[in-house]
């Protein structure tokens, strides 16, 4: 589509650096409750094309989303334009043994339309060995199905746990919750990815609609701050959670209006003064704390 001057002044210009030096935009979409519901269809593959045009070229599904209808649509979404896409998808834990983690893999490429992933990702740890899983990771990327592999929803005790196993090191990023209202990786699991050249990729990065959103935005200092920037309560949660560099959001939205409002945050930068009051109205941990999951 032909973007006029205020869609390209939201094209997403900051990028966060994989540890083989590829660099993407650091603010991507999600697609869970997507190509679940064939009315909302088209509206869903439009949104995602107006994302890639917009720069959020990553594109995070899994095998697990309607299982496989969010991969179908995607494949559609990106037709004719596989090139322009960063494409992740997700193996259940349960498939994730050597053998099991190929048929899975050759089955969200043919649902996807592609012959490779740029990023493959354990969905959360399951009962299979983590060896055999990284053995499975490896053959993939030595057959050119995949580009890189990572995992989700891995703790920092799970982090240290995969290093030290053979090739662990080649894991390329761990997707985790992170949000204004759920800030526990900031105790000692950001740092450790930081650490290990290691970006995050932080899922439901807006606190997923719902009320817990309303209340991060009708926060007072977000609103201030919002304000300030002349944009939406919701654009500085997610600028917010890009900030340091090491981060990849990946907001799911299925309306024009906010896939453009996603796209404009990653140009937001707060001040070290604004990112000290939303340290006060949103404390960074000071134990340890249990990794939140959905
Ligand atoms: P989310 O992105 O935090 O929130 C999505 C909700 O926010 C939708 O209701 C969406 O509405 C709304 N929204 C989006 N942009 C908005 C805006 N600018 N203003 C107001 N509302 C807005 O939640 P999520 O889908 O759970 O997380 C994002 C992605 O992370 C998922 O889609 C999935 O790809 C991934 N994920 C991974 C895991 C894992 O275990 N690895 C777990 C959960 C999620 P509309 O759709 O109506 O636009």
């Amino acid at each position: 589509m032909a973007l006029n001057d205020d869609m390209q002044n939201s094209l997403s210009t900051r990028h966060v650096t994989f540890h083989d030096g590829t660099a993407i935009p650091c603010i991507g979409q999600g697609t869970w409750n997507m190509g679940e519901n064939s009315l909302n269809r088209q509206g869903e593959i439009k949104s995602l094309q107006l994302g890639i045009d917009l720069g959020m070229t990553l594109i995070d599904t899994a095998e697990m989303y309607g299982e496989g209808k969010a991969e179908e649509l995607v494949g559609e979404a990106i037709n004719g334009r596989r090139d322009d896409t960063f494409l992740v998808s997700k193996v259940y834990p349960h498939n994730a043994g050597q053998n099991r983690i190929i048929t899975a893999c050759e089955n969200s490429l043919k649902r996807l339309k592609t012959d490779y992933l740029d990023l493959y990702l354990l969905h959360w740890r399951g009962s299979f060995p983590l060896e055999e899983t990284i053995e499975g990771m490896e053959k993939l990327f030595q057959d050119g199905k995949i580009k890189r592999w990572g995992v989700s929803n891995f703790d920092t005790s799970d982090m240290n746990e995969l290093w030290n196993k053979a090739n662990g090191s080649h894991c390329a990023t761990n997707q985790v919750l992170y949000h204004l209202g759920s800030r526990g990786i900031d105790f000692d699991l950001t740092k450790w990815q930081k650490d290990h050249s290691m970006p995050i990729m932080a899922y439901s990065p807006i606190a997923q609609g719902g009320s817990l959103q309303k209340e991060l935005l009708e926060n007072k200092t977000i609103k201030a701050i919002a304000s300030q920037h002349q944009v939406e309560p919701l654009q500085i949660a997610l600028a917010w959670t890009v900030r340091s560099g090491n981060v990849i959001a990946i907001p799911k939205a299925s309306k024009e209006n906010h896939v453009l409002q996603n796209a404009k945050a990653s140009s937001i930068h707060l001040t070290e003064e604004e990112l000290q009051m939303i340290d006060k109205a949103f404390p960074k941990p000071t134990r340890k704390m249990p990794l939140d999951i959905i």
